[in-house]
């Protein structure tokens, strides 16, 4: 929440009554699995301790994170009965901090078992675990010899409190023969260990189905307004908003250019708004010439380059606007995935770079200081 920007200035807004709508809208799909919020990079972007209360007021008591020290700051902020997960798993000399602060490593090698299963033997109980093999991401987990040792020696665990075994989709928005092999592999390995519970389905995985949902899914994306069925309507409601403070407007007579590199040379008399974003507020230098704001209704083209903390935006369509306001860069008019679509790239880099630098504002969510 920390930011040099003042409130003057361009504003990244986070509907936490969006969010918690998204997250009942998933949890709605569930038969009797638990939904689980993914707050990993700081709830992508939006803000851990503000985002983390808000799904456990909604119900949520299951978080992941990728690393130790996000853990530790979704803990603080999480509810004393709330499980943290950390996915990128258990380094050495880790154990202590884990332990004494509850937090559940996701184990993804033999050797991670090993270690949580030493520390468990010096504890004198069991320690809580996770257990993640690789289907098809190749990223991280078990691999496949592994989790062949592990099936075959099942006593490796027992000094584990196994909470899940899990995995990971690799392309769950799209209709592939991939998932339903991954879910059997899934499956065979979890065959062997009755007693544990499972979770499979990230969010696109959320709507595969049932047989998907296991135990408990772990959607991301889908709670901050990503749509997780590209291409189809989007089941979820626009979660960030971002508004471009205009700092200045120029009227732009022929032959002038704009910006750097002069990409862009005026044709007519244009209105040019200067506007309070660059590419080092993670809004990406890919959408020079390409991206667009709204006014109300109104689409305006952003023209030449993105720098580092301006963008230039024609208004000829608009001549109200004046330097104070401000323009609509991400929100109801341009979702994420639109935004992300124009630039290059997926909702999920746009939202978890824009964090870093605006202003953020939240509105909704739980009473003041729940
Ligand atoms: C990031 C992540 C998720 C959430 O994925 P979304 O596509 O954002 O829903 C779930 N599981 C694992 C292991 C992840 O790394």
């Amino acid at each position: 929440m920390e930011s040099t920007a003042r409130p003057s200035q361009t504003i990244l807004t986070v509907d936490l009554d969006a969010l918690t709508d998204n997250y009942r809208t998933l949890r709605a799909r569930l038969k009797g699995a638990a939904c689980a919020g993914v707050v990993k990079a700081d709830a992508y972007g939006l803000g851990v301790r503000r985002v983390v209360p808000a799904l456990a007021a909604a119900g949520c008591r299951e978080f992941f994170v990728a690393h130790l020290g996000e853990g530790l700051l979704v803990r603080a902020v999480a509810p004393r009965d709330a499980q943290v997960y950390v996915l990128n798993g258990l380094l050495p000399g880790e154990e202590d901090e884990f332990r004494a602060s509850s937090l559940t490593p996701v184990l993804n090698t033999l050797e991670q078992i090993e270690r949580w299963g030493e520390a468990a033997r010096r504890t004198g109980a069991k320690l809580a675990g996770v257990v993640h093999i690789d289907t098809g991401m190749s990223r991280l987990g078990l691999p496949p010899g592994e989790a062949a040792i592990l099936m075959r020696e099942p006593a490796r665990l027992s000094p584990i409190d196994l909470r899940y075994v899990m995995s990971h989709l690799a392309c769950a928005e799209e209709d592939t023969p991939l998932n339903e092999a991954q879910r059997l592999e899934f499956a065979a390995f979890r065959a062997r260990f009755p007693a544990a519970k499972a979770s499979l389905a990230n969010s696109s995985g959320i709507f595969l189905g049932p047989a998907y949902h296991y135990d408990l899914v772990r959607p991301g994306c889908a709670l901050y307004g990503i749509n997780p069925l590209p291409g189809r309507p989007n089941p979820v409601r626009q979660v960030a908003r971002l508004d471009g403070k205009i700092l200045q407007i120029h009227e732009v007579d022929p032959p002038r250019t704009v910006g750097y590199g002069a990409t862009h040379r005026v044709t007519e008399r244009i209105r040019i708004a200067t506007v309070a974003a660059g590419y080092a507020d993670g809004w990406p230098r890919s959408l020079s010439g390409r991206g667009s704001a709204f006014t109300g209704e109104i689409r305006l083209p952003v023209i030449g380059r993105v720098s580092m903390d301006l963008t230039t935006i024609d208004v000829s369509a608009a001549p109200h606007l004046r330097a104070g306001d401000s323009l609509e860069l991400m929100g109801e008019r341009l979702p994420v995935d639109q935004v992300a679509e124009t630039a290059g790239t997926i909702g999920y880099e746009i939202l978890t770079r824009l964090g870093s630098r605006y202003h953020r504002v939240y509105t909704g969510g739980p009473a003041a200081g729940a």
